[in-house]
């Protein structure tokens, strides 16, 4: 294996001659570096052709996670992001976890859940029954959509009925949910999901003599987990001229906090998604549809819970994160997009659930990189160092000034866009 993820110094390199490490050690070809460049990746003509209105496109900095090491196997992880310190921190973080033997992850098949809403079905109980009689003519009716899939090894593969209790209001009327359950292989699955929910619906309402609604996906795909884990010696966290139990402490009281209180859990969430969105919008995911599962997900027990947790266990600190991914190598922008496919070249997974066992880990990797400072000295003496680059282009620097009014700025222990100005002048 000629590639490796733990590129030193590369934080250093001017950016052609990251471009060049990078197009050497993935033999890239010379318009593959321009869509990393963000030269011409998205023409016009392929911007209007994906959605309405178009007058453009958007651009986002693109960076690289380095040091990914999961199930003994390295990656270069592409995220796209507008926030400083993001990519410094995944890859930090999986510096340490790396010396640590790196990040364990496994992940569901592809099974996700399309939904077909029943009503005026008459008695419920009457209704399953006649549903669930009829399981094998739907899943063959919900295949005949999608005979490719289930030549793939994929497709419809079990009907299941739900009986919910009527929300408050006029109608008593319960529920009758039917769920397909499908195995979407390589895709994310919505398309497909949906066109089967839609082909199947009216022969449910001929078995039930109800009326259907809504026929569409849930994106809590929570068939489709994904999870990861490291142990790390507690030594190994000692840093900020403080001990490695120390750390450890900080962060299982971090861990306990998000437990027990949803206001920190949504913040402890919200670094775990920072590391999984960069690198979904790199690699041409439906990242809100994975934030809509995630956060679904951690609410499923009725209180809003961390998708990560760490504790100690013989001197290691012990990280381990469960989430639904919704993923894709195939399907929406992916075969679309240029920049996702060399984003997709340098990942060089062999498969969807490959892709979220990495997402899962870099997840706990970003989560890991904001326990460990807010449970010790707190994020702001690190963040505020890359936010004050921000607050001198606002003032107006450019150019060596941005670094040298940005080292100024954090040096008077003032990162404000005023105080950018007035050194500036
Ligand atoms: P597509 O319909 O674009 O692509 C999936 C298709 O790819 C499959 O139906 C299949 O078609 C083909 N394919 C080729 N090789 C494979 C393989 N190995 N495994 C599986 N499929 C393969 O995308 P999705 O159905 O994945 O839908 C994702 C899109 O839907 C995203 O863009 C998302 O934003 C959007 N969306 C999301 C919603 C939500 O999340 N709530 C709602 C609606 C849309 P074939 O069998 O014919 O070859």
């Amino acid at each position: 294996d000629t590639v490796t993820s733990r590129l030193a110094g590369f934080h250093k390199l001017p950016m052609e001659e990251r471009l060049a490490q990078l197009g050497k050690m993935f033999r890239l070809a010379e318009d593959e570096l321009q869509y990393l460049r963000g030269v011409g990746t998205l023409q016009p003509v392929l911007a209007n052709q994906m959605i309405e209105n178009a007058v453009g496109t958007f651009s986002l900095p693109l960076g690289l996670g380095l040091n990914m090491l999961v199930n003994g196997r390295d990656y270069i992880v592409p995220m796209a992001v507008e926030e400083p310190s993001v990519v410094a921190a995944v890859s930090f973080a999986a510096k340490i976890v790396r010396e640590s033997g790196g990040f364990m992850a496994e992940a569901d098949p592809s099974i996700m859940i399309g939904q077909v809403q029943v009503t005026r079905f008459g008695d419920p109980t009457e209704a399953a029954d006649k549903i669930l009689a009829a399981k094998e003519g739907i899943l063959a009716l919900a295949n005949s959509f999608h005979p490719a899939m289930v030549a793939r090894g994929g497709g419809a593969k079990d009907v299941e009925v739900r009986v919910l209790p009527a929300p408050e209001g006029p109608r008593a009327e319960p529920l009758l949910i039917v769920h397909l359950v499908i195995d979407t292989q390589e895709a994310m699955g919505a398309n497909l999901i949906n066109t089967m929910a839609e082909g199947v619906a009216p022969f449910i309402e001929q078995l039930t003599g109800g009326k259907v609604y809504l026929r569409i996906l849930s994106n809590l795909a929570d068939r489709r987990l994904a999870r990861a884990m490291c142990r790390i010696p507690v030594p190994l966290l000692a840093d900020f001229e403080m001990p490695g139990e120390a750390i450890a402490e900080g962060i299982a009281q971090a861990s306990r906090f998000a437990e027990a209180d949803p206001y920190r859990a949504a913040t402890h969430n919200k670094g775990v998604m920072n590391g999984i969105d960069s690198v979904a919008i790199a690699t041409g995911q439906d990242w809100r549809a994975i934030e809509a599962g995630a956060h679904a997900f951690a609410c499923r027990e009725g209180q809003y819970r961390p998708l990560s947790t760490w504790y100690l266990e013989e001197g290691h600190l012990v990280g381990r994160i469960e989430l639904p991914l919704a993923l894709g190598t195939v399907g929406g922008p992916i075969k679309v997009h240029p920049g996702v496919q060399v984003a997709l070249k340098l990942m060089r997974v062999s498969s969807a659930r490959e892709l979220s066992m990495v997402f899962a880990a870099v997840g706990l990797a970003q989560n890991f990189a904001a326990l460990r400072a807010l449970g010790s000295v707190g994020i702001q003496k690190g963040h505020m160092a890359l936010h004050a680059r921000c607050v001198a282009v606002t003032a107006g620097a450019r150019g060596d000034l941005v670094e040298r009014i940005a080292n100024e700025l954090v040096r008077v222990g003032h990162v404000k866009v005023e105080k950018a100005r007035e050194i500036i002048a």
